[in-house]
């Protein structure tokens, strides 16, 4: 069903009235639903009962967010001594946080051994050799490069080691007297191939083979973390396909982890942003295509990031005017392209979205699963981009 829930509705309202009556300059903001984390977590141990989720907290780092999934008992990804104490700061133990950045400064190393943050990620040598100097005592988990072809934002251009070097990087591991526990992987973020973990599983585990016949003389690996990529979308077939290759392929003591940051933020956070400016149809240039446009308080420098790099059709689900809102199905005849507030043109939202009725400026645009690289991704650009303040849904536990 689209549209907005009367709950979400009422909180909308009163944040959008309660600005309107301050002389201040009206600023974007977020309506959290954490019951949404909470039923994602539940069809998670549903799907992937052996599975452990590490959030990655770089998609979304509000607080009450990862307050409610430490409460359900997941664990944490980090990559950089900022993210690790903001976990560490909402008294969550180092003990459930992974060190997940396949590159990691010498600082951030002693950082991670000084306060306790156990297992790290690597994939190339002159890491281990890092690694050996800052932290000897880390537990290892190698990260290996899997088929990300199919996914929005594939990562295996920046990380991931071949398998033919897997040999070699043991043998070092070992020589250095470092420990690897496990094996690593990342199919992409957001990823449209619902046999994408299933098919990485099978490439990593020629690694566990390798350590097992004794060609390297290290204790048996025992972790294997699938990563990242999934999306309320894909993660009903995903988890099926990755259930069945679990079950044929992994033998029962080694455990498996996840990374999912998407899947648990994005359904939970909805934006609603002013619209700021207009150009009417009727003045439209060459540029236009016979469009109008609406300028918003927010753009691709702000919470829009992700129309630059995963070029998602931005649809407003609702527009809020004043004291009304309007759910929008989109099958109108009015025609806009969505900016944001900087003078770069590049802060393009959508080239066209369909309004049921005419848009104003003041009016306000509400869009929904804005919860994953949103706030995250904010830059300071041309003086905008302060976080967006959230309101929270209460929980009913
Ligand atoms: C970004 C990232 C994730 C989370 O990816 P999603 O697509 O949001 O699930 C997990 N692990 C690593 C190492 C990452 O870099």
């Amino acid at each position: 069903m689209r549209g907005l829930t009367p709950q979400v509705q009422q909180i909308v309202q009163k944040t959008i009235r309660a600005q309107e009556a301050s002389s201040a300059e009206t600023k974007p903001f977020f309506v959290a639903d954490l019951t949404k984390v909470e039923e994602m977590y539940e069809q998670w141990t549903v799907e992937l009962p052996r599975v452990k989720p590490y959030y990655a907290v770089k998609c979304n780092l509000d607080r009450e967010l990862i307050q409610t999934l430490d409460s359900l008992g997941a664990g944490f990804d980090c990559a950089s001594i900022n993210e690790i104490q903001h976990v560490i700061n909402l008294d969550i133990s180092p003990s459930r946080i992974l060190f997940s950045n396949p590159i990691k400064s010498p600082a951030s190393l002693r950082y991670a051994r000084e306060v306790g943050v156990q297992i790290l990620t690597f994939d190339n040598s002159d890491e281990l050799s890092k690694i050996r100097t800052h932290y000897p005592k880390a537990l290892l988990l190698f990260r290996i490069l899997v088929n990300d072809h199919a996914s929005v934002t594939p990562l295996g251009s920046k990380f991931g080691a071949t398998i033919c070097s897997a040999g070699k990087l043991l043998r070092q591991a070992v020589d250095l007297n470092l420990q690897i526990v496990g094996v690593t992987f990342h199919v992409g973020s957001g990823s449209m191939d619902p046999d994408a973990w299933a098919e990485a599983i099978k490439e990593a585990l020629p690694v566990f083979e390798l350590v097992a016949m004794n060609d390297i003389h290290g204790p048996p690996l025992k972790i294997l973390n699938i990563g990242g990529g999934f999306t309320p979308e894909n993660f009903p077939l995903a988890t099926e396909r990755i259930r069945a290759r679990l079950k044929a392929s992994v033998p029962d003591d080694v455990e498996i982890f996840a990374e999912p940051g998407r899947l648990f933020a994005s359904h939970a956070f909805t934006l609603t942003a002013q619209v700021i400016g207009k150009r009417s149809q009727d003045e439209a240039t060459s540029h236009d295509c016979g469009t109008g446009r609406l300028y918003l308080n927010d753009g691709v420098y702000g919470n829009f990031m992700n129309a630059v790099f995963e070029k998602p059709s931005y649809q407003p689900i609702a527009v809020v005017k004043a004291y009304d809102t309007y759910p929008q199905i989109g099958q109108g005849e009015f025609v806009y392209s969505l900016w944001g507030p900087t003078c770069d043109s590049s802060d393009c939202i959508s080239k066209s979205v369909v309004f049921d009725r005419d848009v104003q400026v003041g009016d306000w645009l509400v869009f929904e699963n804005m919860g994953a690289y949103t706030d995250a991704c904010q830059t300071k650009f041309n003086g905008f981009g302060e976080s967006a303040a959230t309101q929270y849904l209460p929980v009913s536990r």
